[in-house]
């Protein structure tokens, strides 16, 4: 039997596709970036046949690469940006409009009414902050602004589906419409507690039920591709969010392992085994369902991480590249006084304010570029420090050791820093593909290539481990530093938006 496995990575900017062997090691990997629309200011569109041709493609350049056709492919996985949410004709499987993305504020005024009504029993449900960032208010604009989309959905001829069911469905010729509980409980209309799609919910968004895909475990038999498609009908046996996926990829399978995600901002996910832990400042929400358990996640999301790298570069233009940003902290002794709070489209956990902007304290006329640039890199350790802290408070686990990845995790120095300031050692797996080899792993083991989780632990690869050096002094000198210029970023309104 052919042991090749597929993850279809269906990110926010590009789809990617990863080939691995049966140990779970990446062959060749092809990747298509597709179009990101902005039709009015705050608002982001996909459109959803571009994606899947951007995934086709990638397929196709992934095993060209490799040398291997579809034949010989045991199983597939997809993992995918969450919350983007799309609906689709049942019969034709033609989107009736483009796919929401998950960045789209268009429902921002919806859901600061519903908001003050039903924040706090929506959160009891769904263990998710009331927030358009999720996908119930995004299909609930489509069912009202799309010309007769309400009453198609009544009648059941439309489908509503996060990118994930909008794959399965077109991979199997629109038979299969399926999501997992990672992205079912992302779209606040499942309940984490009884692990179902909430009929009080459903009502609440006059969303109706007819248009819900199955729910299915992450790991297990969805379907099968159609053979006119990628030339075999392939097993689709694995399905989650990114980032429970990637948690999966990083060999978080016990209570209390966590793993934090480095890019545009950080995604943090801890791993709470089979029991949701309750969170003020933070998101409860499914990792993945498999041989019928369920294994619950505490998440919280900083905004702005890497994306402040990215203003040094673009915007203020004192750096020419991300990896000069390393370069020029390391050319300093110190951050001379200098702090950033990256607060550009607010704070988000667990701080929470939507309206703090972004500051920098602590100029002399002896700041440099270097300073300000090693502030935004310390900027990045010390939100995820407060991060890392609340998530241990309301989890009641200490995090002896951080797993990370993600584009910024390139720079050494701010691993570095990180360890310094968190005081635990920072682990940097070899393979950067997390996300994928997490889907990979499900997907394996959902068709029996493995046969249990623990046969993971002999396919894991290398970690770079950063351990803390800096005396306890500083450390707390720097942390000082950081909760004072925190403090003159927050809004006159700063309060738990909870
Ligand atoms: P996303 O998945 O959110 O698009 P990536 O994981 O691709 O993000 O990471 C991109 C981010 O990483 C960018 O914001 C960029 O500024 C930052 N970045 C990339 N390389 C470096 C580096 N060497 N040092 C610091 N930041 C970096």
């Amino acid at each position: 039997m052919s042991q090749y496995i597929i993850a279809l990575d269906e990110g926010t900017t590009s789809a990617r596709t990863i080939l691995h062997d049966e140990c779970a090691n990446r062959l060749s990997i092809g990747q298509k970036e597709f179009t990101q629309y902005y039709p009015k200011p705050g608002w982001v569109e996909h459109n959803p046949e571009e994606i899947w041709q951007a995934q086709l493609q990638s397929y196709k350049e992934a095993l060209n690469k490799a040398e291997i056709t579809s034949n010989k492919i045991a199983c597939i996985g997809i993992t995918n940006q969450r919350e983007t949410t799309l609906v689709w004709d049942k019969r034709s499987g033609f989107p009736i409009y483009n796919a929401i993305c998950w960045q789209c504020r268009r429902t921002a005024e919806m859901v600061t009414e519903f908001k003050k009504e039903h924040g706090v029993a929506i959160k009891e449900k769904t263990g998710l902050v009331l927030d358009s960032y999720f996908s119930a208010p995004k299909i609930k604009w489509i069912l009202e602004k799309v010309p007769g989309a309400r009453e198609r959905a009544e009648k059941g001829d439309l489908l509503f589906g996060t990118i994930d069911s909008y794959l399965i469905y077109k991979l199997t010729s629109e038979e299969i419409h399926a999501t997992d509980p990672s992205n079912a409980s992302r779209t606040l209309l499942y309940n984490i507690y009884k692990e179902e799609w909430d009929p009080e919910l459903l009502e609440l968004f006059n969303i109706p039920d007819k248009m819900l895909p199955d729910v299915v475990p992450s790991s297990g038999l969805v379907g099968y591709t159609s053979s006119n498609l990628l030339g075999a009908s392939i097993p689709i046996s694995g399905c989650a969010g990114n980032q429970q996926s990637a948690l999966f990829g990083h060999g978080a399978f016990e209570k209390g392992d966590s793993k934090c995600t480095y890019g545009t901002g950080n995604f943090m996910l801890m791993n709470t085994g089979n029991q949701p832990v309750r969170s003020e400042t933070l998101l409860t929400t499914i990792g993945w369902h498999i041989n019928n358990q369920t294994t619950y996640t505490l998440e919280g999301s900083i905004f702005t991480t890497g994306a402040a790298i990215q203003w040094l570069r673009e915007g203020l233009q004192i750096i020419s590249s991300s990896e000069e940003s390393e370069i020029l902290a390391k050319s300093v002794s110190d951050n001379g006084g200098v702090y950033m709070v990256p607060a550009f489209t607010g704070l988000g956990a667990p701080h929470w304010d939507q309206e703090a902007r972004g500051i920098i304290t602590g100029l002399t006329r002896g700041t440099t570029r270097a300073h300000i640039t090693r502030a935004a890199l310390e900027s990045v350790a010390y939100q995820t420090y407060d991060l890392i802290n609340t998530m241990q408070k309301d989890s009641n686990h200490s995090i002896n050791s951080l797993k990370v990845d993600g584009g910024t995790t390139k720079n050494r120095f701010l691993l570095q820093f990180q360890a310094d300031i968190l005081n635990i050692p920072i682990l940097r797996p070899e393979s950067v593909e997390t996300t994928a080899r997490g889907i990979a792993l499900l997907a394996g083991l959902g068709i029996g290539i493995w046969s249990n989780k623990e046969e993971f632990t002999s396919l894991e690869s290398e970690n770079e481990i950063f351990t803390p050096k800096m005396d306890p002094k500083t450390r707390s000198k720097l942390l000082d530093g950081w909760s004072n210029a925190l403090k003159r970023a927050f809004s006159d309104n700063h309060l738990m938006e909870y």
